[in-house]
């Protein structure tokens, strides 16, 4: 593969492989009415049929990616030009290929949108759009006013076609552009896990559904003295990686996040109290027995308090950082609950 494709390649190559099967078997389906076909379109399908096959071929091995995807946008723009030109030059004797040329129409426009990102692609489908409109132009005066009419109409739904496609673009980029911010928002950039803001809106929908809820807060013990002897970056070091030891500990039924500098939150929905000062201890465990970069020794002092139906979210934290606050005063390194 070519290592240096985009995320955008890998999904048109991905599609590219799926979708040129279906088109070379839709140019095969021709055969069923060979007989009302010049010679000339015989060969022009025929040279389909072959060039798609070679393309499907070359980009299964993983060859000439954008080579492939440019010829082959060009041979589509030509066949299409050419065929609207055969439709509308000899309409009364090749009705079917309107047909036909009807039901690819919006696919062509895809697939140059596909192949040619944004402004781009506009330019490219609005100049097949004017050649189009300049060759039904040409021949307006020879059509039947039925026929010319259902151009019209042809041409508006053509143009209402390359402005939606430009628009969803857009709007997908966008879409795309607000999701990594979104992401980015309401996640800690140190340790990866969610910031405050996240579990605070968290906690704020939970107590609104009415569900069991119990928290944890929990602070690193005497951190201000690892960054003061190791440095901040090994202190970062010690964050990140007492997130990953307590990520080990959790289920489905926890949440973390970082409360902010030294300092952080597990909730636990429908664990029941006992349960959680269960997992506080055993995290505590953990974290004293585990070791650290630079063989440091870290321990962490622990907050647990159960959501009583007559507290508040503000309450609810303030009961849980005192408990937090007793685990400190009482040495450390230890478990403490509030009713
Ligand atoms: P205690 O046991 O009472 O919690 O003592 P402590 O030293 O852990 O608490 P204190 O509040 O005195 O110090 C916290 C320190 O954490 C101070 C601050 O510089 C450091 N800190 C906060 N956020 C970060 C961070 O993102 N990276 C690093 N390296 N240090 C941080
Ligand atoms: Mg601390
Ligand atoms: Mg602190």
């Amino acid at each position: 593969m070519h290592t240096n494709m985009s995320k955008y390649d890998l999904f048109k190559w991905r599609l590219y492989l799926w979708s040129y099967p279906i088109i070379i078997a839709a140019l095969c389906s021709n055969v069923l009415q060979w007989q009302n076909y010049s010679n000339l379109m015989k060969s022009i399908i025929i040279f389909l049929i072959i060039w798609n096959t070679v393309a499907w071929f070359l980009l299964f091995k993983r060859k000439y990616f954008k080579t492939v995807e440019i010829i082959s946008l060009c041979i589509i723009s030509i066949t299409y030009l050419f065929v609207y030109e055969r439709v509308l030059s000899q309409l009364n004797v090749s009705a079917y290929l309107s047909m036909e040329l009807l039901f690819w129409t919006p696919l062509i426009f895809i697939y140059i949108f596909i192949v040619l990102k944004g402004k781009k692609g506009f330019i490219y489908a609005l100049t097949l759009w004017i050649i189009t409109l300049c060759v039904h132009m040409f021949y307006s005066l020879d059509l039947p006013n039925e026929v010319n009419y259902s151009y019209i109409q042809f041409h508006f739904s053509s143009i209402m076609y390359i402005t939606f496609l430009l628009f969803s673009q857009v709007i997908f980029r966008s879409f795309i552009e607000s999701e990594v911010i979104e992401k980015y928002a309401f996640k800690d950039f140190l340790t990866g896990i969610n910031n405050r803001r996240m579990m605070y809106s968290y906690l704020k929908s939970e107590i609104k559904n009415k569900k069991e809820l119990t928290v944890i807060f929990f602070d690193i013990d005497h951190f201000k003295k690892i960054n003061d002897q190791h440095g901040h970056f090994i202190g970062d070091e010690i964050l990140k990686e007492v997130t990953n030891v307590v990520l080990t500990r959790l289920t489905k039924n926890e949440t973390f996040g970082r409360w902010g500098g030294e300092e952080f939150i597990i909730v636990s929905k429908g664990t029941g109290l006992e349960n959680t000062i269960t997992l506080a201890e055993e995290i505590r465990k953990t974290i004293k027995d585990h070791s650290f970069t630079n063989k440091l020794q870290v321990t962490c002092s622990f907050g647990v308090k159960q959501f009583q139906y007559n507290d508040t979210l503000n309450s609810f934290l303030s009961e849980a950082d005192k408990a937090l606050y007793l685990a400190k005063e009482n040495g450390r390194n230890k478990v403490e609950v509030t009713k």
